[in-house]
C-alpha cells in the first residue's frame, strides 16, 4: 500500500489503561500505520482494578503485527523499537513459566492506600512521592502476601516482579526461553521505577531500606536502566527479530518528551478525564511543599537524569460528561464549546468540580462540588462556559505550586489529551495563565514520545533539537485578557472553592 519508507522505520508500542497500541514511523518522523486492541478491566470489588498481563501481551504483539501488515513493511527495515506504557501498574510473574501468578494491580486500584498509615510524606524526601495508592512497590507486595507461597518462591529467586515496561521487555525478549541461550531482560527505565516508591530518586537505584519497609525482595526487582539508549534486542525468532529496543518511558513522561519540552521551564498540560502536568526542572529534582509529585523526566545513557514535576487534577473532560450525562445541558463534548461560545463570561458563576474532593495542590478531602454565584440570570451556556474556566483555573493552581517549588516558571505551555479540540478552551487558558499555549501539529504525544526516544537512543535522530523540529505547533493561542479582569476570575475562584470545604466527613 505505502510504497515508499524512508528507512529505518520506529516501531512504538503504547500499552495503555485500556489499550495497547503500535504506531510505526518513518525516519521523518511520519506515522505510517497504527494499530490497536483493546483489554479487558477486571474489577473484582469496590475500588480494585485488575488487567490480564497475558492478554496484554498478547495484544502487543497482536498490534505489532497488524501495524506492520498496514503498510507492508517488513520486519528487517524497522531500526528502533520504543516503548511507553501505563505507569505503576504491577505485574508478579513466574520466572520458568513466564505466567503472571495474579492478575496485574493496576494504577487507579485504591486496595494499597494506607501503605504509610496517616502519613503520606512519609518516603517523599527520598522518592518523590506520597504514599498514596498510585506507587507500583506496594501493589508487589500485596500479591506477594495474598498469593500462597509467594513470599518465599519471591526470596528464593523464583518469581519476578515489575511495572508494564518490564513485563513486556521480558516478553519481547525471549520470556521464560530466553533467547539463543542468553536469558530475557529483566530491566526497566528510571522513569518507571521512580513511580514504585522503591527507588531512591537522587541515587536512581533500589533503596534496601525503602524495599524493606514496603515489602519487597530485591532479588525480584529489575535492574534500573537509562530512558534512552539500548537496552537489549527483540527475541530473534519473534515479532521484529533482532530489533534493538532503544526508549522506553512512563506514558507521561512520553508525552513531555513527545512535546519536546526539553529544556528547564518546559511544560505540558494533558487534557483528558482528569489533567496531567508536567514541568522540565533540568537536573534538579525539587521535592514539593505544595502536594506534587517529583519524578525523572527521563535520562540518556551516559547524561545526567532530567526531573519533573507532575500535578494531576482528578476532574478534567470528566466535568464536561457530567454535563452531558447528569445534567444534561450539553449533547456531546464538543457542544460544550458552542454553548460558552454564546456568551461573554461566566455571569459571575463558578463550578468547583470536586467530585472526590480537591487534590494538587489543595488536598482537601472534605471539599465537595459547588456550583456558587447563581443568579435568574444564568441559564446553561453560563454553566458550560464556567466548566471550561474551572478547567483553566485548576491547571493555573498546579502551575503557581510548581513555581513555588521549582523557582521554574514556564513562558508557554503546550497542549495535548482529548479536551484540547475545544479552540475556546484553550483561549480560556492562555488568559487565564496569562502565557502562550500551544497545541501540536500531532496530539498523539505519548506515542511519538515513545518513538522520538527509541529514535534518538539508535542514533536515528542525532540531537533534540532535530526531534523539536519534528513536532510541530498547529496552533497557538495569546492572552487577550487584562489583568484586571483576570484578577477578578481568579479571585472569584478562591472564594468558590473555600465555599467547597468542609462539606463532606
Ligand atoms: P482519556 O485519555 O483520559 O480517556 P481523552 O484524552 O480521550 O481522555 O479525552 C476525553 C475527554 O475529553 C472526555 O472527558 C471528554 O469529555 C473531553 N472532551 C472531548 N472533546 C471535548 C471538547 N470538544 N470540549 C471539551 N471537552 C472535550
Amino acid at each position: 500500500m505505502v510504497a515508499v519508507h524512508h528507512t529505518p522505520l520506529i516501531a512504538t508500542i503504547d500499552q495503555g489503561t485500556t489499550s495497547s497500541r503500535c504506531l510505526i514511523l518513518d525516519a521523518a518522523g511520519q506515522v505510517l500505520g497504527s494499530a490497536q486492541f483493546e483489554h479487558e478491566q477486571i474489577f473484582p470489588r469496590q475500588g480494585w482494578v485488575e488487567h490480564d498481563a497475558l492478554e496484554i501481551w498478547d495484544n502487543v504483539r497482536r498490534a505489532v503485527s497488524a501495524a506492520m501488515v498496514e503498510i507492508d513493511a517488513a520486519p528487517q527495515d524497522v531500526g528502533a523499537i520504543g516503548l511507553t506504557n501505563q505507569r505503576e501498574t504491577a505485574v508478579v510473574w513466574d520466572k520458568r513459566t513466564g505466567r503472571p501468578i495474579h492478575n496485574a494491580i493496576v494504577w487507579q486500584d485504591t486496595r494499597t492506600a494506607d501503605v504509610a498509615g496517616d502519613d503520606p510524606r512519609r518516603w517523599l524526601e527520598r522518592t518523590g512521592l506520597l504514599a498514596n495508592s498510585y506507587p507500583a512497590g506496594p501493589k508487589i507486595a500485596w500479591i506477594l502476601d495474598h498469593v500462597d507461597g509467594a513470599r518465599q518462591r519471591a526470596e528464593a529467586g523464583e518469581l519476578l516482579a515489575g511495572t508494564m515496561d518490564t513485563w513486556l521487555l521480558w516478553n519481547l525478549t525471549g520470556g521464560a526461553a530466553g533467547d539463543a541461550g542468553r536469558p530475557a531482560l529483566h530491566v526497566t527505565d528510571v522513569t518507571n521505577a521512580s513511580r514504585t516508591l522503591l527507588m531512591d530518586l537522587r541515587t536512581l537505584q533500589w533503596d534496601p531500606q525503602l524495599c524493606e519497609e514496603v515489602g519487597v525482595p530485591p532479588a525480584m526487582l529489575p535492574e534500573i536502566r537509562p530512558s534512552i539508549g539500548e537496552f537489549g534486542r527483540a527475541r530473534s525468532r519473534g515479532i521484529l527479530p533482532g530489533v534493538p529496543i532503544t526508549g522506553v518511558l512512563g506514558d507521561q513522561q512520553a508525552a513531555l518528551f513527545g512535546q519536546a519540552c526539553f529544556a528547564e521551564g518546559d511544560a505540558k498540560n494533558t487534557y483528558g478525564t482528569g489533567l496531567f502536568m508536567l514541568l522540565n526542572t533540568g537536573p534538579t529534582p525539587h521535592i514539593s511543599r505544595h502536594g506534587l509529585l517529583t519524578t525523572v523526566a527521563w535520562q540518556v545513557a551516559g547524561q545526567a537524569p532530567v526531573y519533573a514535576l507532575e500535578g494531576s487534577v482528578a476532574v478534567g473532560g470528566s466535568l464536561i460528561q457530567w454535563l452531558r450525562d447528569q445534567l444534561g445541558i450539553v449533547r456531546d463534548a464538543a457542544e460544550s464549546e458552542t454553548l460558552a461560545a454564546q456568551v461573554d463570561d461566566s455571569a459571575g458563576v463558578y463550578i468547583v468540580p470536586a467530585f472526590s474532593g480537591l487534590f494538587a495542590p489543595r488536598w482537601r478531602a472534605d471539599a465537595r462540588g459547588v456550583i456558587v454565584g447563581l443568579t435568574r440570570y444564568v441559564d446553561r451556556r453560563h454553566l458550560a462556559r464556567a466548566a471550561l474556566e474551572a478547567t483553566c483555573l485548576q491547571t493555573l493552581e498546579v502551575t503557581e505550586a510548581m513555581s513555588a517549588d521549582s523557582g521554574v516558571a514556564p513562558e508557554r505551555l503546550r497542549v495535548d489529551g482529548g479536551m484540547v479540540a475545544n479552540d475556546l478552551l484553550m483561549q480560556l487558558q492562555a488568559d487565564v495563565l496569562g502565557m502562550d499555549v500551544q497545541r501540536p501539529a500531532n496530539i498523539e504525544t505519548t506515542a511519538l514520545g515513545a518513538a522520538y526516544a527509541a529514535g534518538l537512543g539508535e542514533g536515528i535522530f542525532s540531537s533534540l533539537e532535530e526531534i523539536a523540529g519534528l513536532v510541530g505547533v498547529e496552533r497557538s493561542w495569546s492572552p487577550t485578557m487584562g489583568d484586571k479582569d483576570r484578577r477578578k476570575l481568579v479571585d472569584g475562584w478562591n472564594t468558590a472553592v473555600e465555599k467547597s470545604y468542609g462539606l463532606a466527613d
